[in-house]
């Protein structure tokens, strides 16, 4: 194909959301997408014969209701189960934490009878607020505009829309919409709780992905982020894509090409064709060029600003703000084949536990310590490891009798201090994380059969993830909801016309929601019509 309506820059979950949306729509649409497999972030490989896993994101919550109907992803082969158990934090001295339905105020009375009734407050009030960001994830943000023309009026609108929602809250949840936008996790935790595994439990959201501690203003955000999903209705519930998260994006590329999209792997975008001010196609690796009348990107915004784009094919403020966009996750991440389960001193033998996300790291103060010890050392001795065993939930991942688990490992560094490269140092982090999840689960480092691990490095070029980000930029304030990418592009447009942002680099950000994908084909389609009716 060298002509068509809409060329996909990277077949990521949101890009190919974008493209069955506007294929849905009657528009001809191209993805292209550089690795040989379609799915970005989202997808499942063997990576030691005989055993699949989910091989970067790894856990379902935030994939959007309206999407898996409106795609039909069921038709198309998903099936999204519950964790039996949603979270189990063993400490080293054998106490434990064991969230889920109908287990979540037992276990937390053995811990402490007063965080068990804080614990239900806590979670109503993150309820309420994460309530109010579903309803901002499928619309685009106010997005600033200069000047009294059409955009203005619509964003007066758009604004107002956002006021009417902010004001279902009460003042009292208002000022907690602030602290939860710019305060500190581990700050409001502390004011809450008083059981460092209680704390734990929230504060590993905070970090998760965000280089920083949870003591940094605006980690409480990255907490919240994690929490507007749900599992088949069930609000802020974690679950399995059965197949892994392959599962997703292979029933989202089947929507697609149902509707008549094209997608090519195996053949990346090398430059966007820039005529007049405006997009008008890709070259691609191979030299093919494809025309397009609108381009829209699926990768990180820096990265198609600062590699794919002509310098001076840009206005230049836009260009050196977003060379300073900040890419910045501090993860590992590996998967393990095993011959058995995990048994841990805190909870031996088989049970729900196993099936839940695991969280290795026993207080506020170690997640701290992980990241002070990988700012200075490269990677921290003492990591954050949470283990999930997505075998437990389903049989298609590993030989019978035999398991598969993932270890999404924080906190190390984007770029190593020394300046070494990381390609130097993986096998060792590998050895360091399988043995941390050992002091907890005696004998699991023998039962690993074989081994795949990631390092920021590997992230960045396998993956495209700058800065090994997981969220394709941090979701600092700065970096947020109408400042995604970057304030007066919050529309899903770029600065050149017909070029458009789908990628998790624009609102609401990272995870496996697929808005950003949704929204920007809204705003395309509504372009498509004032331009051709
Ligand atoms: C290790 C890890 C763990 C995570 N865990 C979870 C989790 O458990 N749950 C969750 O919800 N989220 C998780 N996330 C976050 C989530 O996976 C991502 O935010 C999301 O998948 C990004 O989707 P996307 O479609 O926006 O972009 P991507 O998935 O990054 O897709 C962009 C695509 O563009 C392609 N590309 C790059 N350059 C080019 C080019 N020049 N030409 C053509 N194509 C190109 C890439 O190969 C990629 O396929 C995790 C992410 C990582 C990395």
């Amino acid at each position: 194909m060298n002509e068509t309506d809409v060329v996909i820059i990277g077949a990521g979950h949101n890009g190919l959301t974008c493209a069955a949306y506007l294929a849905m729509a009657g528009l001809r649409v191209a993805v292209v997408e550089r690795r040989k497999v379609v799915g970005g972030a989202a997808v499942t490989e063997e990576f030691h014969p005989g055993f699949r896993n989910s091989v970067a994101a790894y856990t379902v919550s935030l994939l959007n209701p309206k999407i898996i109907g409106d795609l039909k992803l069921a038709d198309h082969g998903l099936a999204i189960v519950e964790r039996r158990a949603q979270n189990f934090l063993p400490a080293p001295d054998g106490r434990y934490l064991l969230t889920g339905e109908g287990r979540t105020q037992e276990s937390l009375a053995r811990l402490s009878p007063r965080d068990a009734a804080t614990f239900e407050v806590f979670s109503a009030e993150l309820e309420a607020i994460a309530d109010v960001l579903r309803q901002f994830v499928l619309r685009a943000p106010p997005n600033l505009v200069e000047g009294f023309g059409a955009g203005a009026i619509r964003e007066a609108f758009n604004a107002l829309g956002t006021a009417n929602i902010l004001r279902s809250l009460s003042l009292e949840q208002q000022r907690s919409l602030l602290d939860l936008f710019t305060r500190s996790a581990g700050e409001m935790l502390d004011e809450r709780f008083e059981h460092d595994l209680v704390k734990a439990l929230f504060g590993f959201d905070a970090i998760v992905g965000n280089y920083a501690s949870p003591y940094a203003a605006g980690s409480a955000y990255v907490m919240l982020h994690h929490a507007f999903g749900e599992v088949n209705g069930k609000k802020g519930v974690w679950g399995h894509a059965i197949g892994g998260m392959g599962a997703i994006t292979t029933a989202m590329a089947r929507a697609a090409r149902g509707h008549g999209v094209e997608i090519e792997t195996g053949n990346g975008v090398r430059e966007v064709i820039v005529e007049r001010n405006g997009a008008a196609g890709v070259v691609l690796d191979n030299g093919a060029t494809i025309r397009a009348k609108y381009v829209v990107s699926g990768v990180n915004p820096k990265l198609l600003y600062t590699r794919l784009i002509a310098a001076d094919a840009l206005p230049a403020d836009f260009l050196a703000r977003m060379k300073n966009w900040r890419n910045a996750s501090g993860t590992f991440r590996m998967n393990v084949a095993l011959s058995a389960l995990p048994s841990f001193s805190a909870l031996p033998g088989a049970g729900d536990h196993l099936s839940a996300g695991i969280i290795l790291a026993p207080s506020l103060a170690y997640m701290d310590r992980a990241w002070q010890d990988a700012r200075d050392h490269g990677w921290s001795r003492a990591p954050v490891v949470e283990v999930l065993i997505p075998s437990t939930l389903d049989d298609t991942l590993a030989p019978k009798g035999q398991h598969v688990a993932s270890l999404f490992c924080q906190h190390v560094a984007p770029q190593l201090p020394d300046g070494a490269s990381w390609d130097v140092h993986r096998e060792e982090v590998a050895d360091l994380m399988i043995a941390t999840v050992d002091a907890y689960a005696p004998g699991f480092a023998q039962s690993v059969l074989g081994r795949q691990a990631l390092t920021p490095l590997d992230l960045e070029r396998d993956f495209g993830l700058l800065g090994g980000d997981i969220f394709h930029g941090a979701l600092s304030l700065n970096q947020l909801f109408s400042a995604r990418p970057m304030l007066g592009h919050a529309d899903y447009r770029g600065p050149l016309k017909g070029l458009y942002h789908c990628g998790s680099g624009a609102h609401p950000g990272g995870g496996v929601t697929g808005a950003p994908g949704h929204n920007a084909a809204g705003v395309i389609l509504r372009d498509h019509r004032a331009l051709f009716g």
